[in-house]
């Protein structure tokens, strides 16, 4: 006798110190999955992934220290996904021009602000060839957003601006955005890093 076949709902989690967690957990739900606020390392336990959201980057990493969640979030990349948005990118890029602390979670090498001001924010269509139906093009919101000047050879770069500036990209369980795809009613970068999570 076969026994019915139950799918393990996903616990993604959401760093929820400061900044848009609120509205990935939104879309998490709306996916399948489970979302869970971290504010505490013990909130990393039981999760299959960890979302970094934007907001602003010194702030996160002050408090990530505050809260004792440097090395813990360290541990769980090594072997968990990791998804930084915005300033959450930032937060994990190898190094930052100007010297501000981050996780090194990914090789890359970002310039914070590099579009200007908060009101040089700006929508863009992307093509972005790793999610579904990538003939649609994807509405990337990018708010004083960072710009990943250089990438390692590891790194995979999955997103482009059409001048040519990298603006999303993933070294094996590691994904980084720089534009804010939770602000927007398209999914498909949520369903893309659930699909690797699985
Ligand atoms: N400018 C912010 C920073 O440096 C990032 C902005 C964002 O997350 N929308 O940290």
């Amino acid at each position: 006798m076969t026994s019915p076949h139950f799918e393990k709902i996903l616990k993604v989690g959401v760093l929820a110190l400061q900044g848009a967690f609120a509205e990935h957990c939104q879309i998490i739900n709306k996916l399948g999955c489970q979302a869970i606020e971290v504010r505490l390392p013990e909130d990393l336990d039981s999760l299959d992934a960890l979302i970094i959201p934007g907001g602003e980057s010194t702030t996160i990493y002050k408090l990530a220290k505050d809260y004792a969640l440097i090395d813990p979030i360290k541990n769980f990349a090594k072997t968990k996904p990791v998804w930084g948005t915005c300033a959450g990118l930032i937060l994990i890029a190898r190094e930052v021009i100007g010297g501000q602390d981050s996780l090194n979670l990914i090789d890359i090498v970002v310039e914070r602000n590099a579009f200007g001001r908060q009101s040089d924010s700006f929508i863009a269509d992307l093509n972005i060839h790793a999610i579904n139906d990538p003939d649609r093009k994807f509405p990337a919101v990018f708010i004083r957003a960072p710009i990943i000047e250089s990438v390692g050879a590891e790194v995979e770069v999955i997103a482009s601006l059409p001048e040519g500036q990298i603006v999303a990209a993933r070294e094996a369980n590691i994904l980084v955005s720089s534009f804010h795809p939770e602000l927007t009613k398209d999914t498909r970068m949520h369903q893309y890093f659930i699909d690797f999570v699985k």
